[in-house]
């Protein structure tokens, strides 16, 4: 099998810069896992499913048309054909996919979809279970973490760089509260693989987090 480099870690890690760059860097495959989940989110919102139907909600995943098409370096994310890159982002979608990601019929659903993306020469599988769950073979295991606090003043500075202005108060309190769901439920619960090699990303650049996962995967 093709090897996989593992990031997992919460939101705003910066596990989701590293993982592009280390993926173009090595010539592989990425795998934004959450961007799945994300879609598979907006699919029940649009739906207008009651995000407490398990059964639902399961069956709205198995049959997610959803397509990652990678243009000019970019993930572009499809559902049903149509754009979605942008919209999985918004902050509904966010806390909607952590609500859907809970469940683990769900989470079965898009198992096998996401190990679909093992190709050569190799996988940059980017999540929260990547190295527990989805690959617990992978032989590099990245578990990135930041401060909540580094978390939120990354994000708002991505939103001012989009001209969006938001508390950093308001962030702060999402970040604690998609934090608190993804580590609270039952299934696969926000952890690191115990094969993992834990990063802590608070005040270092990404070129030096980059430099540091690299020396991992030479080693
Ligand atoms: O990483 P991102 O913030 O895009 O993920 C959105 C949500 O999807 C997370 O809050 C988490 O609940 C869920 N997720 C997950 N397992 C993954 C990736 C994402 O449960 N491998």
């Amino acid at each position: 099998l093709p090897p996989v480099v593992t990031i997992d870690g919460p939101s705003g890690s910066g596990k989701g810069t590293i993982a592009k760059l280390l993926a173009d860097r090595l010539g592989f495959t990425l795998l934004d896992s959450g961007a799945l989940y994300r879609a598979a989110a907006l699919a029940a919102l649009q739906k207008e499913v009651d995000l407490a139907d398990e059964a639902v909600l399961t069956q709205v995943a198995k049959d997610l048309d959803v397509r990652f098409l990678v243009s000019d370096g970019r993930l572009q994310v499809l559902l049903e054909g149509r754009d979605i890159t942008n919209e999985i982002r918004m902050e509904r979608v966010s806390m909607a996919a952590s609500t859907v990601a809970a469940i683990p019929g769900v989470r079965a659903a898009l198992l096998q979809r996401q190990r679909d993306f093992r190709l050569e020469p190799g996988l940059v599988a980017d999540g929260r279970d990547m190295g527990t769950t989805v690959f617990p073979d992978a032989p590099v295991k990245v578990y990135l973490t930041a401060t909540a606090e580094e978390r939120a003043r990354r994000r708002e500075a991505q939103l001012r760089e989009k001209g969006v202005s938001v508390s950093l108060r308001d962030l702060l309190d999402d970040i604690r509260a998609r934090d608190a769901q993804d580590m609270n439920r039952k299934a696969s619960p926000l952890a690191p693989a115990e094969d993992a090699v834990e990063l802590d990303s608070t005040g270092v650049g990404i070129e030096e987090v980059l430099r540091r996962v690299l020396a991992l995967v030479q080693e």
